[in-house]
């Protein structure tokens, strides 16, 4: 294959969250906010792609920009702990030889994929967590900001109405116990499509790519969910459940309901479902949004892109933030189904 060919198939693909805004409550100002952020985020961190650079650094400097964008929920304009906290995780993944990097409650690194990505390529472990993740981050010179940088008031109020209709509603809910008053699990009566404004605690955002010389790789990093109890981690951080990437199969990141996708092995199952039973990428990745998910009320969506720089972008929410680019191309970018 030549190389102008080979570089054709580059792609970049995003998502910032499944927790998209009810599309009957959307102003065409805010879609437009968000596509725009979408748009320019993937035009910046393609350009990677484009000039023959890495899968790993194109989904590094996505996320990034993302994490740096406050109408997402990582870093600057993170969720906030039924504490009022912050405490944010980041997972990244090299397809060439499977490895690794993760933290988890993080208080005060400013970009959280950045540390994920020091874990992977400046020790010998795969995650760090709280004290000893910041001390790492410190260690090799990332940027640290006071937790307040990660505030926004928009978050701030989130917090507000959603700890008040708990209040009113934590007595109802069958997961509330595990969970400390966050309903984990959203109706089944049929909604299968039901809005899931951010209220209601979808958010993430992530990252997948391959690159001209047929690499794949994927990272995710998150303020997980509103009002969560402080010290819980969701899928993000868990290599093999919110992110995932082998050359052999494909990319994947996630956002949902993290708990479900942990008891679901998502990201890693799309990859097994096409290494171990020949599934194509679309295959594999609507069977885990749209079939095995529901079965445990996990909800949510994801971004995949496989060896061939095929690309999959299920949901099974209302809405997810989501976007794809070529190399070469002007980026695509969607907010409903
Ligand atoms: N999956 C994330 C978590 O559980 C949250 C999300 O994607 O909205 O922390």
């Amino acid at each position: 294959m030549t190389h102008a060919a080979q570089a054709a198939q580059a792609v970049l693909a995003i998502h910032g969250g499944a927790g998209a805004m009810a599309r009957a409550e959307a102003s065409d100002e805010a879609r437009k906010a968000y596509e725009t952020a979408l748009a320019e985020i993937l035009t910046n961190a393609g350009r990677i792609l484009e000039q023959g650079g890495s899968a790993l650094d194109a989904v590094t400097e996505a996320v990034r920009l993302l994490e740096e964008c406050p109408l997402f929920n990582a870093g600057h304009g993170a969720v906030l702990t039924s504490a009022g906290t912050h405490e944010l995780d980041a997972a990244i993944m090299d397809g060439r030889d499977l490895k690794s990097g993760a933290v988890a409650g993080l208080k005060t690194v400013r970009n959280p994929v950045l540390a994920a990505r020091a874990v992977m390529e400046h020790s010998q472990h795969v995650m760090f967590v709280a004290d000893g993740a910041e001390a790492f981050a410190q260690a090799q010179g990332l940027e640290r900001v006071a937790p307040e940088f990660f505030s926004t008031p928009l978050r701030r109020e989130q917090l507000e109405r959603v700890q008040r209709a708990e209040s009113g509603q934590t007595a109802l809910d069958h997961d509330a116990g595990a969970s400390g008053g966050v309903p984990l699990s959203f109706p089944a009566d049929g909604q299968k499509d039901a809005p899931l404004d951010e209220d209601r605690k979808l958010g993430t955002v992530g990252a997948v790519a391959l690159d001209a010389h047929g690499n794949l790789a994927a990272a995710t990093s998150t303020g997980g969910m509103t009002n969560k109890q402080p010290g819980r981690v969701g899928d993000s951080p868990i290599i093999g459940a919110g992110c995932y990437a082998n050359n052999r199969t494909c990319a994947v990141s996630t956002t949902g309901t993290g708990e479900m996708f942990i008891r679901m092995v998502v990201a890693h199952d799309i990859s097994a479902r096409m290494e171990y039973a020949g599934a194509s990428l679309e295959e594999a990745a609507h069977t885990v949004v749209h079939e095995k998910l529901l079965q445990i009320d996990g909800r949510g969506g994801l971004v995949a892109v496989d060896a061939q720089g095929n690309v999959a972008m299920p949901f099974n929410t209302e809405g997810m933030y989501r976007g794809f680019i070529r190399a070469g191309h002007a980026p695509v970018v969607a907010i409903y189904a």
